[in-house]
């Protein structure tokens, strides 16, 4: 329905459009306008709709959008043990062969902490549990 509605709407304007034909110059500058804006919005929504469809953890320190990931606990304590033990390639080898892209593997592996229940930025004591905005610097931590 709301297509139809859209259709004709856009019908209309087009037939006002031809009735105003001497100003082009004008008309092709609006043109400009009106698709640079349509560009930015679509833009917007792409934005929106990725946060809809995957939940997201944002980290207040450097702003980056972290997947919230449904990896197994083995994986979550495999990932942690490797990133720990310095091994970050094998870690994003891991949650990439859990579907997970190159970057977001990447996000993770930087926000997991170094050791249970620490900040892996400031390395100050963070509360306990799995997902952890440290309240120092405000990183976010894959505290697994
Ligand atoms: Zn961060
Ligand atoms: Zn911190």
């Amino acid at each position: 329905m709301g297509l139809l509605k859209g259709k004709s709407e856009g019908g209309a304007g087009g037939k006002r459009g031809h009735s105003n034909m001497d100003h082009w110059g004008t008309t092709d500058e609006i043109k400009a306008t009106s698709r640079k804006r349509r560009r930015l919005h679509a833009k917007n929504i792409i934005v929106d709709e990725q946060h809809e469809d995957v939940p997201r953890y944002l980290c207040n320190q450097c702003s980056a959008t972290l997947p919230a990931i449904e990896v197994s606990a083995a994986v979550r304590g495999q990932v942690s043990q490797l990133v720990r033990s310095g091994a970050m390639i094998q870690a994003m080898d891991l949650l990439r062969r859990n579907r997970m892209s190159l970057n977001a593997a990447k996000a993770v592996c930087t926000h997991v902490s170094p050791k249970k229940n620490q900040c892996h930025r400031c390395s100050e004591a963070i509360e306990r549990g799995e997902y952890v905005e440290c309240s120092v610097c405000y990183s976010f931590n894959y505290n697994w």
